[in-house]
């Protein structure tokens, strides 16, 4: 069997507490927060870590919990805070109905992350209320469809959940679409923020630098992949060209993670781009 490695750790940065959970199994280490701020729980970690999250919940007081997304790693203790604390529980509405029912994961992502049970989501509005604070919902899609950021009018924090997690990005999964992640990024920086809390990467103080420099990356990227395509290359050529390294979650996740997504999302925004 997997043998699972877990520990939690509980920080904080101003006002802001929170949770970093992190798994390790076979070679793969992750991390993943769970945010506390002003009686607002931000994504609620991974079932694999339910204890260790529980123990960061029950200190906290908790009154409401908004998730950035469904994914099982920000979503997987929602039912035991929804029978425990008997607090609203908000995601954007496209997500609502998935979260009624169990997940139904792959096996690498139920080793890592656990299951995700389902409990009774309510539809996310254009903002939020907390006692101190209005907070604006972003649309953030890219990463996933129903994917949200949250930004505190008050005190400018901004809670990224899935958008940024690193720099170069060289894998995704295969629902997300890097344009649309592109366009959110973008989007972000229409607010102003500079510290940004990153549901694998924690706590930022220089985000908005490292938001900058993630479009860079990105644009960057869309050019030499558009050049290579330009010139006939397929996927696996211009991937071998520009990813040369294999990662391990590709051949673990049987390539739901792929630079092969990013390769080829470019290309079709590019082709439907040429098409107008
Ligand atoms: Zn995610």
């Amino acid at each position: 069997m997997f043998k699972l490695e877990k520990s939690v750790a509980i920080d904080r940065n101003n006002d802001v507490q929170w949770a970093q959970g992190k798994v390790a199994v076979q070679g793969i280490a992750m991390s993943v927060y769970s945010f506390y701020v002003d009686g607002l729980l931000i994504d609620t970690g991974s079932s694999s870590l339910a204890q260790e999250f529980q123990s960061f919940f029950n200190e906290v007081d908790i009154q409401q919990v908004a998730l950035t997304h469904a994914h099982e790693d920000h979503s997987g203790n929602a039912i035991w805070i929804q029978q425990q604390k008997e607090v609203p529980i908000y995601i954007h509405g496209e997500a609502v109905d998935e979260c009624a029912s169990d997940s139904n994961l792959p096996l690498y992502r139920k080793v890592l992350w656990g299951e995700r049970p389902g409990f009774s989501a309510k539809p996310l509005g254009a903002t939020l209320q907390t006692n101190r604070a209005t907070w604006d919902v972003i649309a953030t899609p890219g990463h996933t469809t129903d994917h949200v950021s949250f930004y505190n009018r008050a005190t400018g924090e901004m809670f990224t959940g899935d958008l940024y997690v690193q720099t170069k990005t060289k894998v995704v999964l295969d629902e997300e679409n890097i344009v649309h992640t592109l366009a959110s990024l973008k989007h972000l920086l229409n607010y102003d923020f500079e510290t940004i809390y990153c549901c694998h990467a924690g706590c930022l103080i220089d985000g908005r630098t490292k938001i900058i420099e993630k479009i860079d990356y990105l644009e960057e990227l869309e050019g030499d992949i558009l050049k290579l395509h330009k010139q006939g290359f397929g996927v696996e050529e211009i991937s071998k060209s520009i990813f040369p390294r294999e990662y391990p979650i590709t051949k673990v996740s049987g390539e739901q993670w792929s630079s092969n997504h990013i390769i080829t999302a470019f290309i079709q925004h590019f082709s439907k781009e040429s098409l107008r």
